[in-house]
């Protein structure tokens, strides 16, 4: 019966030459709040979700005006790529650096791995020890050390497949 009426009003209203309600919100007002409640949302979300984790833990604060297209950093951000841990979960190699039984993950090539102690010693801060990735992946100059590593990291991963042609 009230479902009824109300039909009845809604299609009175379309029929109806004047508006006879007005409401005093502003459209800018508007977006702003819709815009207020998207980003909760999707900070919220990422909070949350149980994927892209190690992206987390570098990038916890969800910004819309953020673009990291580089390919060789975007692999110490996503953890995804050349790095042995990632190259276990997908292929099945071995987890361990080329260096010595230490599992090659993110950490390992930024801060621990002697393969790369001369590119380190380029840009990176002489306490990088006590730094973090995300603090090296944002300044302008260690940033090209973390690049240079993950490039000669690709190379000889490329040279290891290709010496393991040459000997099938
Ligand atoms: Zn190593």
């Amino acid at each position: 019966m009230g479902n009824e009426r109300a039909d009845e009003l809604a299609k009175e209203a379309t029929n109806s030459p004047t508006i006879d309600i007005t409401i005093d919100i502003n459209l800018h007002y508007i977006k702003k709040l819709i815009k207020k409640e998207i980003t909760a949302e999707w900070q919220d979300r990422w909070t949350n979700s149980n994927k892209g984790r190690e992206v987390f833990a570098l990038l916890p604060k969800i910004n819309e005006k953020r673009v990291q297209g580089d390919f060789f950093l975007n692999q110490i951000i996503t953890g995804h790529g050349t790095l042995a841990v990632y190259q276990n979960r997908f292929f099945g190699k071995a987890t361990t650096c080329d260096c010595s039984n230490s599992r090659e993950d993110r950490n390992h090539l930024i801060f621990q791995c002697p393969q790369w102690d001369t590119i380190r010693r380029k840009f990176f801060p002489i306490n990088y020890k006590r730094s973090t990735i995300d603090l090296l992946l944002f300044n302008p100059k260690s940033r090209n050390d973390l690049r240079e590593i993950m490039q000669r990291k690709l190379q000889t991963l490329l040279n290891q497949i290709e010496d393991e042609d040459l000997q099938a």
